[in-house]
């Protein structure tokens, strides 16, 4: 068997965007897939803000609709609505976005195996050993260099030795029918979702999305918020399959390794106050694929010439990663009433609407807004966080 340059594990937006980058470079790529078909078990809302559409190959037919607007309700129900003239973000069709980002690599060059569950990864010193599972039928593929994309709290990474992941939250989404309904909706409260929020998300015509993201019991939580949705008459009915999904919160403690470099939700490089992976994954497979082109050519696979690509993430998204956390955590310590109360001061003091007009409100970019926010006294106060040696 011939020496492939890269195997990439797991056919997600991170792994399959890898791999386009890498094949268009003129390496020989293998994908590996655990699933028969893509998309068909993710769980996911599919917002990726405008930014991204603009900075990667995402294919139109994927988008569903564009989003400007967004109301967010206080736990008693108090709106704020968000609202921008132009397009900040739109609703993607999971399964036809991977799809489409798989066909991109692919026409590239890159090869794709479904139905190969990657059990075991072993790095020597000149190849990779890549331990595939297809239909009980176990093989072994090598290469120079191993990429693992393989989605939330992967096993393989910790068997690596890259450590594992510090901090998450799971998720919980299910279809609902709709009459009229046609703006995005976020609802706090620890009733609703205790340190997190839930969402009912328009897609297509009198179709939406139903989730939360919650620490214990989210499938309880989601049953609730059907019941009260189907009490106020937002949905009409909600017969979908519930779906559950993890979301990493914190990054693994080292993303690289000898011959070995680990992108998107098996990385952690998501945004902790949202949850949103598939922007920042790509943004940190584009840093992948630049540091392994050059190791690549130059043969140098060690883990001192792929610590280039944590040092070029880090750069990128570090500082979001750590503000958006330490908010993040903040957030959960606050009580419905705290939040209640930042929500009455935002509106009587007119900070809702300078952070509105504020340059630094982004759907991708939290960490300059959030630090804005904290940086009125009175919302500080009312978040308690004026003593901290943060503040
Ligand atoms: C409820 C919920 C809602 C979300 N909504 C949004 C949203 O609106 N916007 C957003 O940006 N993000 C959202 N996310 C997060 C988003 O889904 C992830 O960040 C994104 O899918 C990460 O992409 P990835 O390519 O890193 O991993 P994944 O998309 O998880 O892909 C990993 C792939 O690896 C495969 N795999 C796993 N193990 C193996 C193995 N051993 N061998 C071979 N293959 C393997 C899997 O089958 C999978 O296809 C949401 C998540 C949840 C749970």
């Amino acid at each position: 068997m011939s020496l492939l340059d890269v195997i990439v594990i797991g056919a997600g937006p991170t792994g399959s965007y890898l791999a386009y980058k890498l094949a268009d470079a003129g390496y020989e790529v293998l994908v590996l897939e655990r699933e028969e078909e893509l998309g068909k078990k993710t769980c996911c809302t599919g917002i990726i803000g405008r930014e991204c559409v603009n900075s990667f190959p995402v294919d139109e037919q994927a988008i569903i609709r564009w989003v400007n607007s967004a109301s967010i309700f206080s736990p008693s129900g108090k709106p704020f609505r968000v609202f921008r003239e132009e397009n900040q973000a739109c609703v993607v069709d999971r399964t036809a976005f991977d799809l489409a980002m798989a066909e991109q690599a692919q026409g590239r060059g890159a090869q794709y195996r479904f139905g190969s569950q990657v059990r075991d990864i072993k790095i020597g010193d000149s190849e990779v050993a890549v331990e595939v599972n297809q239909q009980g039928e176990e093989s072994i593929h090598k290469a120079r260099v191993a990429v693992v994309a393989a989605g939330f709290a992967s096993r393989l990474t910790e068997k690596l030795g890259t450590g594992m992941l510090g901090d998450f939250v799971m998720g919980a989404q299910t279809e609902v029918s709709t009459r009229d309904f046609d703006e995005v909706e976020v609802y706090f409260g620890r009733k609703i979702a205790p340190g997190f929020f839930a969402w009912l998300v328009p897609t297509t015509s009198g179709k939406a999305l139903a989730g939360l993201l919650s620490r214990r019991s989210p499938g309880i939580y989601l049953g609730k918020l059907l019941n009260s949705l189907l009490d106020k008459g937002k949905i009409v009915s909600a017969d979908g399959e519930l779906s559950y999904g993890g979301i990493p919160l914190k990054p693994l403690a080292r993303t690289y390794g000898e011959r070995l470099v680990v992108v998107g939700d098996a990385a952690g490089q998501v945004k902790p106050t949202t949850g949103g992976g598939v922007y920042y994954g790509l943004l940190c497979a584009d840093i992948a694929a630049n540091t392994l082109k050059m190791a690549l050519k130059t043969d140098d696979l060690s883990a001192k010439s792929l610590s280039r690509y944590e040092r070029g993430w880090k750069k990128k998204i570090g500082r979001e990663l750590r503000v958006g956390y330490w908010s993040r955590k903040l957030y959960e310590r606050l009580t419905d009433r705290q939040v209640d109360r930042i929500f009455d001061i935002m509106k009587s003091s007119g900070i809702d609407r300078a952070l509105l007009e504020a340059k630094e409100l982004s759907f991708d970019w939290h960490s300059d807004i959030l630090l804005r926010l904290l940086g009125y006294r009175a919302v500080a106060k009312a978040a308690d966080v004026l003593k901290t040696p943060f503040y």
